[in-house]
């Protein structure tokens, strides 16, 4: 889709640290990292976020890539977290599906930031 700054991540238009590519996915890090790993995995094919009719294999294959780029970051032992923003309510920032992987010192154990709180 053009002007959508991840199908350019995907197709090489605009460069990023790939840390993981098949012929479904393409995992990067994230330009603005929220810890010392933060990795996103990406379809190569443009679906606005996760209820755009997304194929089930490529669902799969979105979550199969996640424990692959936590090897490959050295967190696969230490835990990380996976988060996919859906929507406004979710602030979701970027209308190309994506997973984020996030890791590499502890957490808190809450997930949700409500942005009132
Ligand atoms: P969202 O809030 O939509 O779930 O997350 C979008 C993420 O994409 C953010 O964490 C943001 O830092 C990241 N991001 C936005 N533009 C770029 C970019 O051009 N390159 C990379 N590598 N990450 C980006
Ligand atoms: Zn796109």
């Amino acid at each position: 889709m053009a002007e959508c700054i991840f199908c350019m991540v995907a197709s090489g238009e605009i460069p990023a640290n790939v840390v993981y590519e098949d012929d479904m996915v393409v995992a990067f890090d994230d330009i603005a990292p929220q810890g010392p790993v933060h990795t996103l995995i990406i379809p190569r094919t443009h679906y606005a976020h996760l209820g755009d009719d997304v194929p089930d294999e490529l669902l799969g294959r979105l979550l199969a890539v996640v424990p692959k780029v936590a090897e490959s970051k050295g967190i696969a032992g230490s835990g990380y977290r996976v988060i996919i923003n859906t929507g406004k309510d979710a602030s979701q920032t970027v209308h190309h599906l994506h997973v984020h992987v996030i890791g590499g010192k502890p957490m808190s154990h809450g997930m949700v930031n409500f942005a009132d709180a």
